[in-house]
C-alpha cells in the first residue's frame, strides 16, 4: 500500500479537491491511504475562533465559525454540483454543531486549555476528510482510533508501539487495491480517547506514522512545490528539485531554515526504510524529491541554504597561548547566559563564533571581558553547502572559494557530521554568493 498526504493548500477548495481525487484514483492499484490536512487556512481560523472565545468575544467566535461553515459547505456544494448527499450534510451539521458547543463553552469560561484547543483544532481535518471521502466514495477512518499519543495536548507524542496494532485492527482491513481510504493528519487520541494534536503542520508526521505502521511501499507528501529545491528559488531562480536527498541532508537543510518538510516528522518512515517523496499536487507528472535513509545523490554538493543575519564574535586572549581550559571557560559563559553558539573556528590565540543577531550581547561581553577581548562583527550570514559527498570530494574547498570570487569569506566551518560546509560572509552579499556557488557547484541535477 502507499500513503498519499495532501497539505492544506492541496485541499483548499473544491477545484483542489477534484485534483486530489484524480491523484487518489490514479493510485487505486497501489491501495492508497489518503491523509489530509484541513482545508487551506482552516486550522488558523479555528485557532482565531478559539482565541476570540477565550477573550469572551462570542460574537466574533461565532462569526468565524460561520465563515468556516460557509467555506466548507461551498466546497461540498461545488463538488456535488449543488446536491450534497444527505449523509455528508448531516456529518457537516454535526461537526459544526460540535464546534459551536466547544466555542460557547470556552467563551462562557473564558478559559482555553491546550486540551480544549486540540478538540477545536481537530475539526479542520475531520471536516476536510468527510467532504473528500464522500466525494471519492472512499472509506473514512477516524485517525483517533489509530494514532495513539500521550497526553501532551497541542504537541502530543505518538506512541508507535501502540499505533501498529491499532492500525492492524482499524486500518489494515480497509486498505486494499481498488479502494480509497481517507483519514486525518495532525490529530490523534490518548488511551482514554481524548483528542490530541501533533502540533502545527503535524500532518506529515501522521503520514509517516501511518506508513510505518502499515509497512507502506512509499509515503508521498503532496504539496505545492516540485520537491525539495537545490536553493531558495526566490534567490536563485535556477534552483531545481533535488532528485534524491538523504535524510541527513534533509535535516541539515531544515536546520538552515530551508522550507523543506521537517525531517523529524518523516523519521518514522525513514527508520522503517520507507522512501518519502515530495511532489507537486498540480504537476503530478513533474519532478519530485525522494528522501531516504540511503545516500543516492550524485554531486558533491546537493543543496545550498543560508541564514542571516548573524553576529560573529572573535574572542582573543593572550593567556590562551599554551593553556588548557580556555575553551571550557569560554563556553561556560555562553552556557550560563543561555546563548547558543552556531559555528566555531579556532586559531591559536582566538576563537571565532557565530550567534543569532538578536541575542543580548551586553551581559555576555561583561563576563567575557574578565579574561578576553571580544571583537564584534554584525550583519553577517551563514551559507551552508550541504551534501553527503562533500567530505570525499578533493579540491572542493578551492572550487568553492574560487566561485565566490571577490566575496570575502570571514569564517569557514565544516559540520561535525561533515555533510555541511558553512561559510560566513557579509549579509548583503548572501544572494550573490548563493548564485555564484549554485552556478558552479550545484549545476543541474536531473
Ligand atoms: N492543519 C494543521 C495545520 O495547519 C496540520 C497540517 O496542516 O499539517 O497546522
Ligand atoms: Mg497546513
Amino acid at each position: 500500500m502507499i500513503v498519499l498526504k495532501f497539505g492544506g493548500s492541496s485541499v483548499a477548495d473544491a477545484a483542489c479537491m477534484r485534483q486530489v481525487a484524480k491523484l487518489a484514483e490514479a493510485a487505486l492499484p497501489k491501495a492508497p491511504l489518503v491523509v489530509l490536512s484541513a482545508m487551506g487556512k482552516t486550522t488558523n481560523g479555528l485557532f482565531d475562533a478559539a482565541k476570540a472565545a477565550e477573550a469572551g468575544d462570542l460574537a466574533e467566535a461565532m462569526s468565524r465559525q460561520r465563515a468556516l461553515m460557509a467555506a466548507h459547505r461551498k466546497a461540498a456544494e461545488e463538488l456535488f454540483d449543488g446536491v450534497v448527499p444527505e449523509s455528508l450534510d448531516v456529518a457537516l451539521t454535526d461537526l459544526f454543531g460540535e464546534l459551536e458547543l466547544l466555542l460557547r463553552g470556552v467563551a462562557m469560561l473564558r478559559e482555553l486549555s491546550a486540551r480544549s484547543m486540540d478538540a477545536i483544532a481537530s475539526l479542520g481535518e475531520r471536516l476536510s476528510t468527510r467532504i473528500f471521502a464522500a466525494f471519492v466514495g472512499g472509506a473514512w477512518v477516524d485517525a483517533r482510533t489509530v494514532l495513539r499519543t500521550n497526553e501532551v495536548f497541542g504537541e502530543a507524542v505518538p506512541q508507535q508501539a501502540a499505533i501498529r496494532p491499532l492500525a492492524e485492527m482499524h486500518l489494515k482491513s480497509q486498505v486494499g487495491p481498488g479502494r480509497v481510504v481517507v483519514t486525518q493528519g495532525y490529530i490523534g487520541a490518548t488511551e482514554d480517547g481524548l483528542t490530541t494534536t501533533l502540533g502545527r503542520g503535524g500532518s506529515d508526521y501522521s503520514a509517516a506514522l501511518f506508513g510505518a505502521a502499515l509497512d507502506a511501499e512509499e509515503v508521498q507528501i503532496w504539496t505545492d512545490v516540485e520537491g525539495v529545491l537545490t536553493c531558495d528559488p526566490r534567490i536563485v531562480p535556477d534552483a531545481l528539485p533535488i532528485p534524491d536527498l538523504s535524510f541527513a541532508e534533509a535535516a541539515e537543510l531544515a536546520a538552515f531554515g530551508a522550507k523543506v518538510l521537517h525531517p523529524a516528522t518523516i523519521q518514522p518512515a525513514v527508520e522503517a526504510r520507507i522512501p518519502v517523496t515530495v511532489r507537486h499536487t498540480q504537476k503530478p507528472e513533474g519532478r519530485f524529491t525522494t528522501i531516504s535513509a540511503e545516500v543516492r545523490s550524485g554531486g558533491p554538493i546537493t543543496a545550498l541554504a543560508s541564514r542571516g543575519p548573524v553576529t560573529v564574535l572573535t574572542v582573543s586572549s593572550t593567556r590562551m597561548l599554551a593553556q588548557s581550559g580556555f575553551l571550557a571557560r569560554l563556553f561556560e559563559v555562553f552556557g550560563r547566559r543561555g546563548v547558543s553558539v552556531d559555528l566555531v573556528a579556532t586559531a591559536e590565540v582566538s576563537v571565532s563564533l557565530t550567534v543569532e543577531a538578536d541575542v543580548p550581547l551586553k551581559p555576555l561581553l561583561q563576563d567575557l571581558s574578565a579574561f578576553a577581548t571580544v571583537e564584534i562583527h554584525e550583519g553577517r550570514a551563514i551559507i551552508a553547502a550541504v551534501g553527503e559527498r562533500l567530505k570525499s570530494t578533493p579540491g572542493l574547498g578551492a572550487k568553492l572559494l574560487t566561485a565566490l570570487g571577490d566575496i570575502n569569506v570571514e569564517m569557514i566551518s565544516m559540520g561535525a557530521n561533515e555533510i555541511n560546509l558553512s561559510l560566513v560572509v557579509q549579509e548583503e552579499r548572501t544572494a550573490e554568493a548563493l548564485r555564484r556557488l549554485h552556478q558552479v557547484l550545484v549545476g543541474t541535477p536531473s
